[in-house]
This record gives structure tokens, C-alpha cells and sequence, in this order.
């Protein structure tokens, strides 16, 4: 069974085809800039090799267009026939309190999905492009939903409601939705293989530490809370988000520099956090350089991201009464040592013996064990993979028709 994963941006589609008889990946690649005709670019990985392409593509039917022609393609191509996909599985940003696991997209899907655009507009419309894409260009196969928010629905009233007037979320819905629910629950999964226990006799907090970043508390296999919100941006300080702030300061800032809210919200999310703070570097790479260079504005950023990381650890422990194990995934959490043992340092209190040396020689892309055997927290790298989630989660609803 081969399933095409799918996720669409507003002017890019990632795709990966995965053979699921051996959760094999057979192919890779990214549309990128689908609008911009002379720019439009297909660049596809398979076989050890990568080939970038240049193509007019006016929309995501046209870029998925591509896509299909090229995994089937005599060269670069890993299959004969489009016969051989079994289903395309979407990753969709937001399910709101409906969708607690992935589905077969049917037309209340759609209307579902259009009416969600509201809740996280800067995903939504390109999501839903990517599944009329595959209606338009492979009409009769199935699609299947699988939403980043699903795995967070399991949240106790107490840890997604905020406490502003009730109504507020009676008539809007605002709450707690929290996203990266596909990564925490592959790390989550993964994390109880490794250790050889069930997954609902853990107590995990799944910490995806990327540009975008969250953490997730995992009781006997349930998200019981998260930091991220009814938007990403609350929580931890990331790449360019400010994470957890007064929202009183929202009015301030307009007031005292004639913006409107949503220029300062704009700021939050994208001239905040690591940029914000160190005023000139998003990327975590460039902030370790700069502080260990003695840059102050880069050396706080390191400081405060460190720190919030390290509080919303001491809290979900608190929350579930305790913690058996920690793993750091994405971007940052699975590269940077340093990040990890600033994380992990003073955390004795906690029963976590963190091993120094093996963090530091960790090997990059496989699950790697950072705490010593003496530990009563174990301490793990689990290298998240969104795609072989969805292409599971895909399989699974295939198999439940
Ligand atoms: P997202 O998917 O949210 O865009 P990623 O999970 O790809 O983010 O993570 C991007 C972040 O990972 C960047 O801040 C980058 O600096 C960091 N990163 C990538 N490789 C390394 C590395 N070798 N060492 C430290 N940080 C790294």
C-alpha cells in the first residue's frame, strides 16, 4: 500500500510517497513558489538523487500535476502508474473541536474545513487547496484529513478553557486547540517503543523545539495540555513568535505607536521571539554563534528560550502528578546539544540524570537516549516524522471503511 502525504502551503505542497507495507519512504520533494510562473520550481528526491526542476505553475493543480508526473516519470520516477497510490493523506491545521482523528474527506469535511478558515486563516485556504487539487487532478481517489489538532481534543475543560467571559467560547470557540498534535504523537508513540512500556502507563512531555515550538504533556497516552494555544503563538519563545505575553500589552503598544492591533499581532508573530529579543537572528543556529560571541541581545535570547522551555517542564510535570519520560524533537531539539543540556541542567530536583557525554555525541537522525541508566526520568532524542504520522494515521482510516 503506498500513500501520498500532502501538505500544502499557500504557494508551496511538500510531498512524500511512502510505501506503507515497510514504511519505506520512496520519494520526496517540494513544490515551491506555485504562482510566480518563471520562479515555480519542483524539487524531488528519490533514489539517493535530487533533481530541481523549473516550471510555470500557475496553481496547486498544476503543481501537483507535477508531482504526479514526476513519481511516475521513466527517470526520475518510483512508481509505473498513479494506480499503485492507495490515498492521498492532507495535513490539515485545523480541526476545531470536531476532529479528534483523521477522516475520510467527504464534502462535510470541505465544509468543514471552509468553515474553519476563520481559526487559523494563514493555513487553512492552502490546505483546502491541496485536497481540490487532488479532486481536480486524481478524481475518485481518497483523501484523508488528518489534523494537527487532533491529538490535543483530549484536553481536560480546565487545561483548554481559558478564563475570560464563558460566552466567549460558547458563541466563538476560543479556547485551547494547540498544534504540532501529529509530531507529539509520533514522538509520544515512539518515545513508549524505545522504552519498551505501553504507551497509558507513561507519564511523556514531548517537547518539538523547531522555529515553531511546543510542548506537550502526555498522560497514559492523552495530551492533557500543551503550550501552544488558540493560535500558535502562545506558549514558548520561537523564531520569530513571542510565546506566552500580557495581551494587555497589545493595546499599549497600539496606543503609544499608532499601530493597529493587528500590526501589533503581526509583531508578535513575526518580529518576536529569538528575533525580537536578539534583534537581528530567528534562526537558532545564528543565536548560538552570536552569543557564544558575546553578543548581550543574543545571549539573552538563548537565556529566555532556555528557561521557558525548562518552566513548562517543571509545570507538566506538576500536572501529571509526575514524569517518566522527556524527548526533544525538531529542528532545534533534535541538533542542538547545547539547547538540550541548558534545558537539562539543575534538573536533578526532578529525578532527571542527565548524561552529559552521550548528549554531546549524540548521533543525529535516530533515537537516542540522553539520560543515564541510573535516571528515574528517561531523557530521549526522538527525530519527529509528521509525514510517516499522517501516512499511519491514512492507513488507518483506509482500513476502517
Ligand atoms: P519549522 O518546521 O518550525 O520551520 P524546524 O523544525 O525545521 O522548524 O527547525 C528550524 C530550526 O532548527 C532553526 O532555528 C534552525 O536553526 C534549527 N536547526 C537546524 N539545524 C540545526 C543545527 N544543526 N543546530 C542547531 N539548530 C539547528
Amino acid at each position: 500500500m503506498k500513500i501520498l502525504v500532502i501538505n500544502a502551503g499557500s504557494s508551496s505542497i511538500k510531498y512524500q510517497l511512502l510505501d506503507m507495507e515497510n514504511e519505506k519512504l520512496l520519494a520526496k520533494g517540494l513544490v515551491e513558489r506555485i504562482g510566480e510562473l518563471e520562479y515555480s520550481s519542483l524539487t524531488h528526491k528519490a533514489n539517493g538523487n535530487s533533481t530541481t526542476i523549473m516550471r510555470p505553475l500557475q496553481d496547486h493543480a498544476q503543481g501537483l500535476e507535477f508531482v504526479l508526473s514526476t513519481l511516475v516519470d521513466s527517470e526520475l520516477g518510483v512508481i509505473k502508474s498513479l494506480d499503485e497510490i492507495s490515498a492521498v493523506g492532507h495535513r490539515i491545521v485545523h480541526g476545531s473541536e470536531k476532529y479528534n482523528s483523521a477522516v475520510l474527506v467527504n464534502d462535510e469535511v470541505i465544509k468543514d474545513i471552509k468553515d474553519f478558515i476563520a481559526l487559523a486563516p494563514l493555513h487553512m485556504p492552502a490546505n483546502l487547496l491541496g485536497i481540490e487539487a487532488c479532486k481536480k487532478v486524481m478524481p475518485g481517489k481518497k483523501n484523508v484529513a488528518v489534523f494537527d489538532t487532533a491529538f490535543h481534543t483530549t484536553m481536560p475543560d480546565y487545561a483548554y478553557m481559558y478564563a475570560v467571559p464563558h460566552s466567549w467560547y460558547e458563541d466563538f470557540r476560543v479556547r485551547k486547540y494547540g498544534f504540532h498534535g501529529t509530531s507529539h504523537e509520533y514522538i509520544a508513540n515512539e518515545l513508549s517503543r524505545v522504552l519498551g512500556k505501553d504507551i497509558k502507563d507513561l507519564k511523556i512531555i514531548s517537547c518539538h523545539i523547531g522555529n515553531g515550538a511546543s510542548i506537550c504533556a502526555v498522560k497514559n497516552g492523552q495530551c492533557i495540555d500543551t503550550t501552544m494555544g488558540f493560535t500558535p503563538l502562545e506558549g514558548l519563545v520561537m523564531g520569530t513568535r513571542s510565546g506566552d505575553i500580557d495581551p494587555a500589552v497589545v493595546e499599549y503598544m497600539s496606543n503609544k505607536t499608532g499601530m493597529d492591533i493587528h500590526e501589533v499581532i503581526t509583531a508578535l508573530n513575526k518580529k518576536s521571539g529569538l528575533l525580537g529579543l536578539s534583534e537581528h537572528y530567528s534562526d537558532h543556529r545564528d543565536i548560538m554563534k552570536y552569543s557564544n560571541e558575546g553578543d548581550k541581545k543574543s545571549m539573552l535570547a538563548r537565556k529566555k528560550f532556555v528557561y521557558v522551555i525548562k518552566k513548562y517542564i517543571g509545570a507538566y510535570a506538576a500536572a501529571m502528578n509526575g514524569v517518566d519520560a522527556i524527548a526533544f524533537s525538531a529542528g532545534i531539539g533534535e541538533n542542538s546539544y547545547e539547547m538540550r543540556e541548558e534545558v537539562m541542567q539543575d534538573m536533578e530536583y526532578l529525578g532527571i540524570n542527565f548524561d552529559k557525554e552521550a548528549n554531546k555525541n549524540f548521533e543525529r537522525g535516530v533515537n537516542y537516549k540522553l539520560s543515564k541508566d541510573t535516571s528515574k526520568v528517561s531523557v530521549y532524542v526522538i527525530p519527529t516524522d509528521e509525514e510517516m504520522s499522517i501516512a499511519r494515521q491514512t492507513k488507518y482510516v483506509l482500513g476502517n471503511l
